[in-house]
């Protein structure tokens, strides 16, 4: 077994910074997996010289979620869109050590791979925006939500329970609130999901807005129609009760839920740390997120398990897919002879009805051999929860967590609400 972790991983800046105290900024982009293209990262450097401002950033490398498309409706039209710059290159994996999913061993987690897949509960492969799902959750029907289109609406564990804990937060804390609109989250595999450059492996989650009433105004100036206590209430709920990693919203919307949260008389360093703390704040404005919440989470175990089953993919064959987004230029007698693939197993695993690739979209490319080209995620460090002060992290109630399909106490591994996970990994010790 394996007993470094983090030792050796690259960005010390990352640890410091996840050790720090919840209100210092921490830059989703230091632990991101690839959500932006290489302005963002360069954008975050210490020289910051890049240039390019916070909503550039966001808007390149997030999904086409639109007013029109993708916000409160499931998404039908596709738009042109900006690709992701080449941030996939130069993430190899580390040979730092696991932590979230120290209980299986290497051998454990192959015999498991192989012979009881479902017992390994969700895993999330790859990256957001070239990603899938393995042992997806669907979410669950639920007295405070309705769910849009459930066939999108495949979580990890983490993932569906974070968001369930916290809208069941909200109706704890208002129970007269409606239901909430529980938009996209991945398809059953993850992969492509129509229309939305990432939502790709279980962790992106788009939800509607509470609106008075309930009922959705469909206005341009969501601000102005919204809810705000409500919402308020959802993006407290949402930090309190889950590995957020960022909230994407439009800046207006954010205003107003600041006004109302600082009003209410909530902490005005803690909100400072979600609303104002530029590229580390929570929320981050980001195009067409005027009508919904873009919320990516950290998946401690199911991030870890992706990365740890990419050499075990080739052992199981129909799991032993690459993801290739189509390119300028591609074809899909080019792309299966590259990936030693056919054309006929890749139309059919990527539910291509004809020859046509479409710039931008992700294919399922069914392999024969261990993919050597396989985009695989750095290890994933989930920094300690932003929790306001303490009087209301008392009053977190405690959600009913359903464990189908994982192990005992899998779902909750090193996921502790008060970020002990990382204050006790061997980097306290440096
Ligand atoms: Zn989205």
């Amino acid at each position: 077994m394996r007993v470094l972790p983090l030792l050796l991983l690259g960005s010390c800046a990352a640890l410091v910074t996840a050790r720090a105290p919840a209100t210092v900024a921490l830059a989703p982009t230091d632990l991101d997996d690839a959500g932006f293209p290489d302005a963002g990262l360069a954008e975050w450097s210490a020289l910051g010289d890049a240039g390019a401002v916070v909503s550039q950033v966001f808007d390149a490398g997030d999904d086409l979620d639109s007013e029109l498309t993708g916000g409160d409706e499931p998404g039908e039209e596709e738009r042109a869109g900006e690709e992701p710059g080449d941030e996939l290159a130069d993430q190899a994996p580390s040979d730092a050590g696991w932590q979230y999913t120290l209980e299986l061993s290497d051998e454990a987690l192959a015999k498991t791979w192989k012979d009881a897949l479902p017992a390994l509960g969700s895993i999330s492969m790859g990256f957001v925006q070239e990603g899938r799902l393995i042992n997806g959750v669907p979410f669950p029907q639920g007295d405070g939500w309705t769910v849009v289109s459930p066939e999108a609406t495949y979580g990890t564990r983490e993932t569906v329970d974070f968001v369930a804990s916290a809208i069941r937060q909200v109706k704890a804390w208002h129970p007269d609130a409606p239901p909430l609109r529980v938009n996209q989250i991945s398809a059953r595999e993850g992969g492509y999901l129509r229309p939305h450059k990432t939502h790709q492996n279980g962790r992106d989650v788009d939800l509607g807005f509470y609106y008075p009433g309930g009922e959705t105004v469909r206005v341009r100036e969501r601000e102005k129609v919204i809810d705000v206590a409500l919402n308020w209430a959802l993006v407290k709920a949402l930090v309190m009760h889950g590995d957020v990693q960022f909230i994407l919203v439009d800046q207006r919307v954010q205003k107003v839920l600041f006004e109302h949260a600082k009003k209410a008389g909530e902490d005005p360093v803690w909100l400072d740390s979600l609303f104002h703390a530029g590229r580390g704040s929570m929320l981050q404005h980001a195009r067409r997120h005027r009508d919904h919440f873009h919320v990516r989470y950290f998946n401690a175990r199911a991030q870890e398990l992706g990365v740890r089953v990419a050499p075990l993919l080739a052992e199981r064959p129909e799991e032993n897919i690459a993801m290739h987004r189509v390119k300028k230029g591609d074809t899909l007698g080019g792309i299966a002879s590259r990936y030693g693939s056919s054309v006929s197993s890749i139309r059919k695993a990527s539910g291509l009805s004809n020859n046509l690739l479409r710039i931008g979209r992700v294919l399922k490319v069914p392999l024969r051999k261990p993919c050597t080209t396989c985009p695989v995620p750095p290890l994933t460090i989930v920094p300690p929860r932003r929790l306001p002060p303490v009087p209301e992290t008392a009053a977190i109630v405690t959600a009913p967590v359903s464990d189908a399909g994982v192990p005992d106490g899998a779902a909750d591994a090193g996921i502790d609400a008060t970020g002990a996970e990382v204050t006790a990994s061997p980097s306290a010790s440096r």
